[in-house]
């Protein structure tokens, strides 16, 4: 399995702290199958920055290191960037990367409502000939209450990535049903695990794909 949404870089973010939570973190990824797992720190959240040569040198370094411990992990870059009105510059300035060095581009909503500008900067990014993915909708406020905003997004030009933790029901029963109603619905592309640490938040990918298989 690839995992395309992670939080494995250490001290970067709210996910992994240290190093040696990052190798953890890795050597369970590999328990569960996942050979190659996307890193996307958050960025422009109102707390995180990260710009993309702060992240690409912290691939790097955590490749070096599983390397090292002969860890068969392969960690690829990314940023989990949040919408903002400055996005289309960052992305002039070469201070984004998309998924892997791909045209994928992962974004995060706020967790509340859907910016009014949103329709605007999906059609900006594909006129870039970027393929924007919505990281989480299913805990988007907008979307939860009415999912056809959901549709409306991917009606613009945009994938959905739906959280293994989200479909596994640790965010409880509500978001539980409302990921295997988008699945039904035809408007989900991808699962990952926006994993955040070794323990609570980490990947539990298999079970979400076998969940999903068996609804
Ligand atoms: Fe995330």
């Amino acid at each position: 399995m690839v995992d395309i949404h992670s939080h494995i870089l250490p001290g970067l973010d709210d996910g992994s702290q240290q190093l040696a939570e990052s190798v953890r973190m890795a050597e369970i990824a590999v328990q569960e199958g996942i050979r190659a797992m996307i890193a996307t720190p958050h960025h422009a959240d109102g707390r995180y920055v990260n710009p993309s040569g702060t992240v690409l040198s912290a691939v790097d370094l955590l490749n070096r290191e599983l390397a090292d411990k002969g860890i068969p992990l392969k960690v690829l870059c990314g940023q989990e960037i949040r919408v903002h009105s400055g996005l289309l510059r960052e992305w002039d300035e070469n201070a984004l990367l998309p998924l892997n060095r791909t045209r994928y581009i992962l974004l995060e909503l706020p967790f509340a409502q859907i910016p009014s500008f949103l329709p605007d900067l999906l059609h900006e990014l594909r006129v870039l000939r970027l393929i924007p993915v919505i990281a989480h909708p299913e805990r988007n406020g907008d979307i939860a209450e009415n999912p056809d905003k959901l549709l409306s997004l991917i009606e613009w030009g945009a994938l959905s990535q739906i959280t293994s933790h989200s479909v596994n029901g640790l965010f409880g029963r509500k978001i539980q049903r409302l990921c295997f109603d988008l699945c039904r619905r035809n408007l989900v592309h991808f699962v990952a695990s926006d994993a955040h640490d070794s323990a609570r938040r980490a990947f539990h990918l298999s079970k979400a794909y076998d969940l999903l298989r068996r609804k």
